[in-house]
């Protein structure tokens, strides 16, 4: 049963599988929790992991107020052993492992069970998990190991083979909506989930940015080109203001749904990236013809390699737009 207390519902099944293992007394050595980045893997897992160290838990949660659980709030529990990269988007080194290692040879100080977390775990360098699997091969049953990856094909098979999976799926986009609702997050909620592609942490995490009223003002600039309404230099000029990386990401996303729409294999309503602007899109796609969008998304492939040097942006939206604008009357001829 679904238990509202507790954060991020989707997670439940998750949940019940990890009460499972605690039932059976057979919890794996190590675990992996894989799924796209947004959809509460690191809070399962911190969850989990308070759950193992708390002196007095319930079946399936920490107590939340035993000294073991105070000091885990804290960040300060001594068998809690967090790895992560020493700045964000960088690699965990084996240096990092070997002080892991060293710490893992002594017994759990505070109580019987001891919880290694490393995020991301796909952030190891080769020697950084060659390290770690060794310790992987000689099991400790005082210590779970708990990897957290989006990207766990990147892991070692070596690894992957020591460690049960346990992947976390998108919620459906009802529930995914309900959540952000429950947030204060209304308005531009289905704008913010596509941009998330579904995963409602992230959603929340870009609605900080106001990014979903920049990325619908953009769509109507784009549809307003298109169709004749607004001047391509204009609204370059407006776009060259704008971060360049999220603008093309935009325009491959909404490219990708017409050509979704063009091939005609969607339900309506159904299976576009972009399921808010559904109607926009469909209105922009009969103007429109497939061959002309291969075009149109292989310029904004090489629009994103140029913004990434010295090019001038103004320059590239104004290619960009221009092309676009000529995709109607192409597209309008037989
Ligand atoms: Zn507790």
């Amino acid at each position: 049963m679904p238990d509202l207390g507790r954060p991020y519902p989707w997670l439940e099944p998750a949940r019940a599988r990890l009460a499972a293992y605690l039932a059976s007394g057979r919890l794996p050595q190590g675990l992996l929790i894989s799924g796209a980045a947004g959809v509460g893997k690191a809070a399962l897992a911190d969850e989990f992991a308070r759950r193992l160290l708390c002196g007095a838990p319930e079946p399936d949660r920490a107590c939340g107020v035993c000294s073991a659980c105070r000091l885990a709030e804290a960040g300060n529990h001594p068998d809690y052993l967090r790895v992560e990269p020493e700045e964000a988007g960088k690699r965990i080194t084996v240096d990092t492992v070997r002080k892991l290692i060293e710490k893992l040879s002594l017994k759990p100080q505070y109580g019987a069970s001891r919880v290694v977390l490393i995020r991301p775990a796909h952030a190891m360098n080769a020697a950084a998990a060659n390290s770690l699997l060794k310790t992987l091969e000689e099991p400790d049953p005082q210590t779970l190991f708990i990897l957290v990856s989006e990207q766990p094909a990147q892991l070692p098979a070596t690894v992957l083979s020591r460690c049960q999976r346990l992947e976390i799926g998108l919620p459906e986009r009802g529930e995914a909506l309900r959540w952000l609702a429950g947030r204060g997050i209304g308005g531009h909620a289905e704008a913010l989930l596509a941009m998330a592609s579904g995963a409602p942490l992230r959603a929340a995490a870009l609605q900080d940015g106001d990014l979903a009223r920049r990325r619908n003002k953009v769509f109507e600039d784009w549809v307003a080109v298109f169709r004749g309404c607004a001047d391509p230099l204009t609204v370059a000029e407006q776009w060259a203001k704008e971060d360049g990386d999220a603008v093309t990401g935009w325009l491959q996303s909404w490219l990708m749904d017409l050509i979704r729409i063009g091939s005609s294999d969607t339900t309506p309503g159904g299976r576009l990236a972009n399921a808010d602007l559904a109607g926009g899109l469909r209105h922009l796609a009969e103007g429109l013809d497939l061959r002309g969008l291969f075009g149109r998304l292989d310029e904004i492939a090489a629009a994103r390699r140029s913004l990434e040097g010295q090019a001038n942006r103004q320059l590239i939206m104004e290619d960009i737009l221009i092309n676009w604008s000529r995709s109607r009357s192409a597209g309008a001829q037989p």
